[in-house]
């Protein structure tokens, strides 16, 4: 059998957003276990995202944009956060572990992204109209000296 034929084994050191460091086994770079529980990594992120989900939906009406007003410490690992929906005004205060709150900070983050690129799509296209419209105005004389 060839070198490269041979799976390669490797162990790397993983920071938990909780704190906490694991140990990951991986072979040919996909990852097989976690090795001080013997969890799939997968099921963990599963069971965090589901967690973060179910704080991110409303239980009023189902809207999946819920979102923190207020955070505070609560003991050494977890968040108390008041939760605010903003389609029926429906207000929570539930208390999380770090990696649920750490989870829900990541998604609120990614949420903001896509409205910043959506912003900024968004302006683009309205500078390109107005360039459009500047353009069709000057070339058919549309513009007066008064206009300025
Ligand atoms: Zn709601």
């Amino acid at each position: 059998m060839r070198d490269s034929e041979q799976p390669k084994s490797e162990i790397r050191t993983v920071r938990l957003p909780s704190g906490r460091q694991v140990e990951i086994s991986y072979l040919d770079g996909a990852a097989v276990s976690l090795s001080d529980q013997g969890l799939a990594i997968n099921e963990f992120e599963a069971e965090l995202q589901e967690s973060v989900d179910a704080l991110l939906n409303c239980g009023e009406c189902g809207c999946d944009t819920v979102q923190p007003v207020e955070w505070d410490g609560y003991g050494p690992s977890r968040w108390k956060i008041e939760l605010r929906c903003p389609n029926c005004e429906a207000r929570c205060t539930t208390i999380v572990e770090d990696d649920v709150a750490e989870g829900c900070d990541r998604a609120h983050q990614r949420g903001a992204d896509a409205l910043e690129l959506t912003l900024t799509k968004l302006a683009e296209e309205n500078a390109e109209r107005d360039v459009q419209r500047l353009r069709f105005a000057l070339s058919n004389n549309h513009l007066l000296p008064e206009d300025f």
